[in-house]
C-alpha cells in the first residue's frame, strides 16, 4: 500500500464530541472520530498533521502477527502451553476438556475472551503469591486487563496488571511474566539492576523472553 493510501481513513464516525481523534486498530485500520458538524477539510487537515505517525503506526500494525480466530472450520487455541481444537456448541459456557475446547457459537470470541480472563483471575494471583512467599516481593493488587500489545505492567504503587493473553503462554513463560512485573515492585525501569534481579529468581529467563518473541503468532489470535 502506498503512503497516500495509508492516509485514507477506513472509517469516519461522526458523533457528539468536541475534537477529532484518530485510532489505528490492531488490523491497521485507520478510524477517525469527529464531531457531528466537522467538515471533511478539517478531517483532512488533521490527518495531514499526523501523517508521519499514522503511516508508521499503520505499517507496524499491518506487519504485526495478529491473525484473529474466525470461528469457522478447524481452528486451535493455546492455553497454558496446551493446544485445544475449538469446537462451537450451542451451550452458553466455555468448557475445556483434553485437547478440545467447547465455545458457544453465539458470540464465540466474547465467550472465549471472558474465559481467558477468568482463567487469569484464578491462576495468576496464585503464581504471584508463590513468588512473593519465596522471594519476599510485595504488591498492592492485581488487575487482568484487555491489553493486546503489552503483557503486563506495574504501577508506581505496585499494583500489577496482566493482559488476558498471558494465560495463553506456557506455565514457565507465565511465571516469567509474573516475575518480570514483581521485579518492577523493586526496580521501576529496565536497567541492568532490574535484569539482574529477574535472573536471581529465574536464571533461565532469557529462554522465556525468546519464547515470547518467537511465538507471538500463537497468542495473537484473540
Ligand atoms: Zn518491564
Amino acid at each position: 500500500m502506498s503512503n497516500e493510501k495509508l492516509l485514507v481513513p477506513t472509517k469516519i464516525v461522526h458523533s457528539k464530541r468536541r475534537s477529532i481523534t484518530i485510532i489505528i486498530d490492531r488490523n491497521g485500520d485507520l478510524v477517525v472520530r469527529a464531531p457531528l458538524k466537522c467538515r471533511q477539510t478539517e478531517i483532512d487537515d488533521f490527518i495531514k498533521s499526523k501523517a508521519d505517525w499514522i503511516i508508521k503506526k499503520r505499517l507496524s500494525a499491518m506487519n504485526s502477527t495478529f491473525k484473529p480466530l474466525k470461528f469457522k472450520g478447524k481452528e486451535k487455541i493455546t492455553i497454558l502451553g496446551m493446544t485445544f481444537d475449538i469446537i462451537l456448541t450451542d451451550t452458553k459456557r466455555v468448557k475445556a476438556v483434553e485437547g478440545e475446547i467447547y465455545v458457544p457459537q453465539n458470540e464465540p470470541e466474547l465467550y472465549l475472551r471472558n474465559y481467558l480472563v477468568r482463567l487469569c483471575k484464578y491462576k495468576i494471583p496464585r503464581r504471584v503469591d508463590k513468588f512473593c512467599e519465596k522471594f519476599g516481593f510485595k504488591y498492592n493488587g492485581i488487575t487482568i486487563t484487555s491489553a493486546t500489545t503489552r503483557w503486563g505492567s506495574c504501577s508506581f504503587n505496585n499494583h500489577l496488571n496482566f493482559s488476558y493473553k498471558s494465560i495463553m503462554c506456557p506455565p514457565d513463560v507465565l511465571d516469567y511474566l509474573v516475575v518480570h512485573e514483581l521485579t518492577h515492585t523493586k526496580v521501576k525501569n529496565h536497567s541492568a539492576k532490574f535484569w539482574q534481579k529477574v535472573e536471581e529468581v529465574l536464571p533461565n529467563y532469557k529462554t522465556q523472553e525468546k519464547w515470547l518473541k518467537d511465538n507471538r503468532s500463537l497468542i495473537d489470535v484473540i
